[in-house]
C-alpha cells in the first residue's frame, strides 16, 4: 500500500465548503487503499489575524506565547477536517504536533524540525486511519509550543514524508502548480511541468511564495520529491520538483520572482579600513536580522566608502536603532533608508551555459527607464534590486524578454 503526505494551504481550506471539498479528495484517495497522512494550514487569514492580535495586547509579546496563539489555527483546521471526515463514513483523527511529537530546535517564532517519531503515526495509519497533522506547529525540547515560521506547512509536509519514507508528497493550494512568475500579477504566466530543487529554492527565496523556500531545502536533503497541485482542480497534473539530473532544459531562464518586502540601507561616509564591514553587521547578526544584497563602493581618495544592503521591511526599525548606536563608532556622516523597493529575480540553470544573460536583462530593464539600485547574483539567479513602483512592470519585461509566456 503506498502512503502520501497531503498538503492543504490557507486558501484550500478558507471556509467550510472548502473544508468539505478537501475531504472529498481525501476520501477518493483512502478508498483506493491508500494511507494518507494530512498536513493542514490555519484557514486563510486566520495566522494573520493572530498575529495582529498580539500586536494589539502588547508590542513586546512574549515568543513562547506568540508561538502558542499562532500555532493555534492549525489546530482549528485540523479538527474542522478530522470531523467532517468521520462525518462522512472514514476513520480519522487529529495528531497535534506535541501528541506526534514533532521535536523543534531553535529559536520560538522560527524553529526548525529535527525529529518526528513517526511511529506514533504509523499505528494509526496501520489501522486504516486517515491521520490529520496541524502543519507549521512543533514542540520545543523544553516542551514548548513552537513554530516553525511563515509558510512553514510546507516544510511540515515534507519533514512527515521523509519520516515515513513516504512514496508521494503533495502540495495542495490555490493555484495549478509552480508559474514562470505569479500568475496574479502576469497573466502569461505559464505553469513549469518540472523544476529542479535548486531552481526552485531560487525562486521561494526570491519571493515565489506557492513553495516556503525551508520546505525546499528540507526536500533536496533528504530527496523528498514534491507535486504542486490544485485543490480546486486536483487531477489536472501541476508540477513535480525533483532533482536536476531528471529534467531537460529548453530553455535559459526557468522563472521570474520578486519580492516587495525588502529595504534598502545606505551608510554614507563609512571609514574605508579592515573590520568596518564587520563591525556594521555584528550587530545585525546577533539579533538574528538577515542581511540579503550588499554592495560597498570602491572609495577614490578619500578613505571614505558608502555601504549599502537590504534587510527585510518588518527588520527594518530595529535595524536603523542598531546603526544609530553605533554611528559615533563607525564615524559615518549619514544613514538613509528606503522602503520602497523591491528585487526582482530571474532564476534558471541555464544560464551557468548562457553567457550574456545579465546584460539581456539590464538592458530591457533599462529600455523601459527602470533605475537599477543594486544587483546580486548567484550561479542561477540575477536580483536587482528597483522603485517598487516599477516592479511589475519590471516583472512582465522579463518575462516577455525571456520568452516565458
Ligand atoms: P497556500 O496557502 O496554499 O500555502 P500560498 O498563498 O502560500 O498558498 O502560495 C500560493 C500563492 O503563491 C499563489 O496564489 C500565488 O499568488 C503565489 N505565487 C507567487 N509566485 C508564484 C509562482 N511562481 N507560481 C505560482 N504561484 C505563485
Ligand atoms: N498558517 C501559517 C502561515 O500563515 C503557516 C502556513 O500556512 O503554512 O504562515
Ligand atoms: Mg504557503
Amino acid at each position: 500500500m503506498i502512503t502520501k503526505v497531503i498538503k492543504f494551504g490557507g486558501t484550500s481550506v478558507g471556509n467550510i465548503s472548502r473544508i468539505k471539498e478537501v475531504a472529498n479528495i481525501i476520501i477518493d484517495k483512502a478508498n483506493k487503499k491508500q494511507r494518507i497522512v494530512v498536513i493542514v494550514s490555519a484557514m486563510s487569514g486566520v495566522t494573520n489575524d493572530l498575529i495582529k492580535k498580539s500586536q494589539e495586547i502588547s508590542t513586546n509579546f512574549s515568543d513562547e506565547e506568540y508561538d502558542v496563539l499562532v500555532s493555534s489555527g492549525e489546530q482549528v483546521t485540523s479538527a474542522l477536517l478530522s470531523a467532517c471526515l468521520i462525518d462522512k463514513g472514514i476513520k480519522a483523527r487529529s495528531l497535534l504536533a506535541w501528541q506526534v511529537p514533532i521535536v523543534t530546535v531553535g529559536q520560538h517564532k522560527n524553529s526548525r524540525i529535527i525529529s518526528i517519531n513517526s511511529k506514533s503515526i504509523n499505528r494509526y495509519l496501520d489501522q486504516n486511519y486517515v491521520v490529520v497533522i496541524p502543519g507549521f506547529q512543533g514542540i520545543s525540547e523544553k516542551l514548548r509550543i513552537s513554530t516553525i515560521g511563515r509558510g512553514g506547512s510546507d516544510a511540515s509536509a515534507v519533514a512527515v514524508a521523509k519520516a515515513l519514507k513516504a512514496d508521494r508528497c503533495e502540495i495542495y493550494t490555490d493555484v495549478q502548480g509552480v508559474f514562470t512568475t505569479n500568475p496574479d500579477i502576469c497573466r502569461e504566466a505559464k505553469k513549469i511541468d518540472k523544476i529542479s530543487y535548486d531552481e526552485m529554492l531560487e525562486m521561494s527565496s526570491s519571493g515565489a511564495k506557492v513553495m516556503q523556500s525551508t520546505s525546499i531545502q528540507k526536500a533536496m536533503l533528504n530527496e523528498v520529491e514534491i507535486f504542486v497541485k490544485s485543490t480546486f482542480y486536483p487531477k489536472k497534473v501541476g508540477t513535480h520538483i525533483l532533482s536536476e539530473n531528471k529534467i531537460s532544459y529548453d530553455k535559459v531562464i526557468t522563472g521570474v520572482a520578486y519580492s516587495i518586502d525588502d529595504a534598502k540601507v545606505t551608510i554614507i561616509g563609512v571609514k574605508d579600513k579592515p573590520g568596518v564591514a564587520s563591525a556594521i553587521f555584528k550587530p545585525l547578526n546577533d539579533q538574528n536580522i538577515i542581511v540579503d544584497m550588499i554592495v560597498q563602493n570602491v572609495s577614490a581618495e578619500s578613505n571614505e566608502t558608502d555601504v549599502t544592503f537590504t534587510v527585510k521591511s518588518n527588520d527594518m526599525n530595529q535595524t536603523e536603532k542598531l546603526l544609530n548606536r553605533l554611528k559615533s563608532e563607525l564615524g559615518y556622516k549619514k544613514l538613509i533608508t528606503d522602503k520602497n523597493v523591491s528585487k526582482i529575480s530571474i532564476v534558471g540553470a541555464g544560464m551557468i551555459t548562457h553567457p550574456g544573460i545579465a546584460y539581456k536583462m539590464f538592458n530591457s530593464l533599462a529600455l523601459k527607464n527602470i533605475n537599477i539600485l543594486v544587483i546580486s547574483t548567484s550561479e542561477i539567479r540575477i536580483s536587482v534590486l528597483i522603485e517598487e513602483k516599477n516592479a511589475e512592470l519590471a516583472v512582465k519585461t522579463l518575462h516577455n524578454v525571456f520568452e516565458l509566456a
